[in-house]
């Protein structure tokens, strides 16, 4: 199995992974989230589930996979791709040899060109065909299937996610019932979305692998929508050429305060009046904690690369959480 997209491949792979050997499928993940593809191979298990990247698109010629999928594609790594179409196409290219495709409703890019392949599709409305979502159950064919009510993951984004990873492992024979079982056991990847603190009554919301404009787009709606106090981002970085202004729109909607840092910040910064730009993590953690009251939410999704100021996404995470726990926090 295959999985591309701009956003929520590490997730899918993961789940598809977890959903395939609760099935008692011997899977394993492979490719971009971790374990070298030709190594996964040497361990001769049932199922390869691989994270592909466009940039390993690019150099695929012969990969035949039984089920792919282009989760997704928003702006991202535009500094590499140039344009829009040219990204487009490099994870076209996960369908070339694929007998079956998963894809979403809302976004035509997401399909194979040409349609040669059998298609499934999800997305969130209700639908009486492959998957879709109502009364805020994944359903199946029209028949209810999972219950978001009991699902660990958080935000609408991740029912796409759920249900793309349902496609995958039913393609190896998995039964629907059995597999979406599966789908309550299954923990949040770190740093997607995952609440790291609640210090001060206040909420703190690791999100620091949303490094393009669409993984902070998700997390504001997804968070945004049900917010009971004031959302405050943390945001900003290495934004790789992507036109940041998309996120105005959410800013507008769901955020009531910015904090914002690294290269792109102060550009990020003037999509929302009242921002505060500052020249680390610690002093954005301080000046979040500023804004916000008990029953707040304060979100880091910086909707740009870390290597501006970071190792990693990871090494960005931890100054999250050490400056959250530091004493200038309490
Ligand atoms: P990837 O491996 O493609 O980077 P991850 O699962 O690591 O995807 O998630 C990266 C970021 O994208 C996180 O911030 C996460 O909350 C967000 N995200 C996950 N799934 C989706 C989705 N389907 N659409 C938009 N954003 C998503």
């Amino acid at each position: 199995l295959g999985i591309t997209g701009s956003n929520g491949k590490t997730t899918v792979t993961l789940l598809t992974t977890h959903i395939l050997k609760a099935c008692g499928i011997n899977a394993v993940a492979a490719g971009n989230v971790g374990l070298p593809a030709l190594d996964a191979m040497s361990l001769n298990p049932e199922a390869i589930v691989l994270e592909l990247s466009s940039f390993q698109l690019e150099t695929t010629h012969s990969l035949a996979l039984v089920g792919a999928t282009i989760l997704n594609i928003s702006d991202d790594h535009l500094d590499r791709h140039k344009t829009l179409a040219a990204y487009s196409d490099a994870k076209q290219r996960i369908y070339n040899h694929a007998q079956s495709a998963l894809c979403w409703r809302d976004q035509q890019l997401t399909y194979p060109l040409p349609l040669m392949v059998d298609v499934i599709e999800f997305g969130q409305q209700a639908e009486l065909h492959d998957f879709g979502l109502k009364n805020h159950w994944i359903t199946w064919q029209g028949e209810p299937l999972v219950n978001l009510a009991e699902v660990k993951l958080v935000g609408l984004h991740n029912v796409l996610n759920i249900q793309a990873a349902l496609g995958l492992a039913m393609l190896l024979g998995v039964d629907a019932r059995q597999a979406a079982a599966a789908v309550y056991t299954f923990e949040a990847v770190a740093h997607r979305c995952v609440p790291v603190s609640d210090k001060g009554g206040i909420t703190w919301i690791d999100d620091s692998k949303a490094t393009n404009v669409g993984a902070t787009i998700a997390a504001l709606q997804g968070l945004g929508a049900e917010r009971s106090g004031k959302l405050i981002l943390i945001a900003g970085g290495d934004a790789k050429g992507a036109a940041v202004k998309a996120l105005q729109p959410y800013f507008d909607q769901y955020v009531d305060e910015l904090v914002t840092l690294g290269r792109d910040g102060k550009q990020i910064g003037r999509l929302k009046q009242g921002s505060v730009h500052t020249e680390s993590m610690q002093a954005a953690v301080i000046q979040a904690h500023q804004f916000a009251r008990p029953g707040d939410i304060v979100l880091l999704s910086p909707a740009c690369a870390s290597l501006d100021m970071f190792k990693n996404y990871e090494h960005r995470a931890h100054a999250f959480i050490e400056a959250i726990a530091s004493g200038d926090v309490c």
